[in-house]
């Protein structure tokens, strides 16, 4: 925690630096202190936002020279505890820097400040063409996906945003201003820094401006749902047609819990079994071809009929309710609080590592509704406790545990797409092992004071 002679100091430093956009008011800095994980609100000392890369150097080098930590700050939709201030602190909130640099179609990438959001960007690239298809359920900023390596539902088709960014510009811990990458498609000049900021959940330094692939908008997209008679059989569909090679562009399980939520909260009446929800992108031609065997292979597992939706606003509506996924779950339960976890394994492996956590539940007697990103092997537990009961608490961090061991115990990740904040710290020794020395010796090199959100990431290695 700052000394309160230096948060005097760091204050009149960074107003004379800012003037009025340097607030320590109590709502400001709570809000800045939790995000939408389940831990406590935990505020930093001040919340400044600044409105260049310059002045992002300045406000770094101010609190290097007082030792005092900076947290940067995308749209806070973060799940595992990530922008706690756990020292107190300078929060670098980035809304403000949220300019569309450039937007370059010959060459198919955007370059966008941080604070670009992610329905910001759609609406900028609308009838360009091109689209960027990399986006989590709510509208974070891209400085904050590339910070947590986010993903989402076309990650199976498209990648995750480790695939989709080509350069970064970073302030480092000591206020330096770097470029990392390029604008071509590859190169072989050297280490690849970008992709050590991109996951680096702002451990390392602040990112000030992103360059990002575009994708060609499709010529057709349909989507379809589907039900199945058991959750194993869903996810074998999904299995299958991964391993044939059929270029999904979204497929996504919601187990029978999870269609109860998403019936009631918006209105719908599909089957409330376990459910693939799928979209094809391409031509028509390939439209029908991969159409044709994934109904083959669905109704090999006993699948009932597909709904198919082609018409765009249909479409929207379908991928409307299954984005609603998280907050339909917590809708049913009176003042339910949302503890959110993911885990990724290799696909063979995915039916049993499903169908063991859906047993586990069960026996748990916890409501956590399964939704996955299983054409990557990647599902979340969308828990939903009672903030107030301290049991159930730990039972769900318990069933957290187990799930999380699950899945390294079958070559898994314990994350792949939510990242490590304080949440899943006490899980990177067990899956990285020795590697956590490596990434210490990095963080060292880099931040030298441990100033950029400390206590993140990295396990203490006491
Ligand atoms: C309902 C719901 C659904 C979600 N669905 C998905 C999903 O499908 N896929 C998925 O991947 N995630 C999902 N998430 C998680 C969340 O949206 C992502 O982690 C997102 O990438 C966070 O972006 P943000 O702008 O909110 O970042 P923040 O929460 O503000 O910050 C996240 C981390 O990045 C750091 N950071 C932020 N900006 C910068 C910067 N410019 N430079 C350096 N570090 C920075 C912060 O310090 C922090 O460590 C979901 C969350 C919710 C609540």
């Amino acid at each position: 925690m700052m000394d309160t002679q230096a948060k005097q100091i760091v204050f009149e430093q960074l107003q004379q630096l800012l003037h009025d956009r340097i607030i320590d008011n109590e709502t400001i800095r709570n809000e800045h202190g939790v995000g939408f994980s389940y831990h406590a609100c935990t505020p930093p000392d001040y919340v400044v936002y600044p409105s260049s890369t310059e002045e992002i150097s300045e406000i770094v080098k101010i609190c290097a020279t007082h030792q005092i930590s900076i947290i940067p700050f995308g749209a806070g939709t973060s799940v595992e505890g990530h922008i706690l201030a756990l020292k107190g602190g300078v929060c670098i909130d980035l809304r403000l820097m949220n300019q569309m640099l450039e937007i370059n179609q010959a060459d198919m990438y955007a370059t966008i400040q941080p604070g670009v959001t992610r329905n910001q960007l759609d609406e900028a690239l609308q009838g360009s063409g091109f689209f960027f298809p990399i986006g989590p359920g709510v509208n974070a900023t891209l400085g904050g996906m590339a910070s947590t390596r986010a993903s989402g539902t076309n990650a199976v088709r498209y990648g995750t945003m480790k695939e989709n960014v080509l350069s970064l510009e970073v302030v480092l811990a000591n206020g330096q201003i770097i470029r990392t990458g390029s604008k071509a498609k590859k190169s072989s000049a050297g280490y690849d820094l970008t992709h050590l900021f991109v996951g680096a959940e702002g451990t390392l330094g602040v990112i000030t401006e992103l360059t990002i692939k575009l994708h060609s908008y499709p010529q057709a997209i349909y989507a379809a749902v589907c039900s199945f008679p058991t959750v194993e059989a869903a996810v074998n569909t999904a299995i299958q047609t991964i391993q044939k090679g059929i270029p999904m562009a979204k497929i996504e399980l919601l187990d029978a819990q999870m269609m109860t939520a998403i019936n009631c909260y918006s209105a719908l009446s599909y089957a409330e079994v376990p459910t693939l929800f799928l979209e094809f992108h391409g031509s028509q031609t390939e439209l029908e071809e991969q159409i044709t065997q994934v109904e083959a292979i669905a109704h090999s597992f006993d699948a009932n009929e597909f709904i198919w939706e082609k018409d765009e606003a249909a479409r929207i509506k379908l991928w409307r309710a299954r984005t609603d996924a998280a907050p339909a779950s917590v809708a049913l339960r009176k003042d339910g609080q949302l503890m959110s976890t993911d885990v990724c394994v290799p696909i063979s492996r995915l039916a049993k590592c499903i169908t063991e956590t859906q047993k586990d539940i069960q026996e748990t007697d916890i409501y956590a509704p399964i939704l996955g990103h299983v054409g990557d092997g990647n599902f979340h537990l969308t828990i939903v406790i009672d903030p107030n009961d301290p049991e159930e608490f730990e039972k769900a961090k318990a069933l957290n545990k187990r799930l999380v061991k699950r899945a390294l115990a079958m070559e898994g990740t314990c994350t792949g797409e939510h990242g490590i904040g304080i949440g899943k710290l006490s899980y990177m020794t067990l899956e990285h092992g020795k590697a956590i020395h490596t990434m210490w010796a990095i963080k060292q090199a880099l931040d030298p004071l441990n100033l950029m959100n400390p206590g993140k990431l990295l396990p203490s290695l006491d």
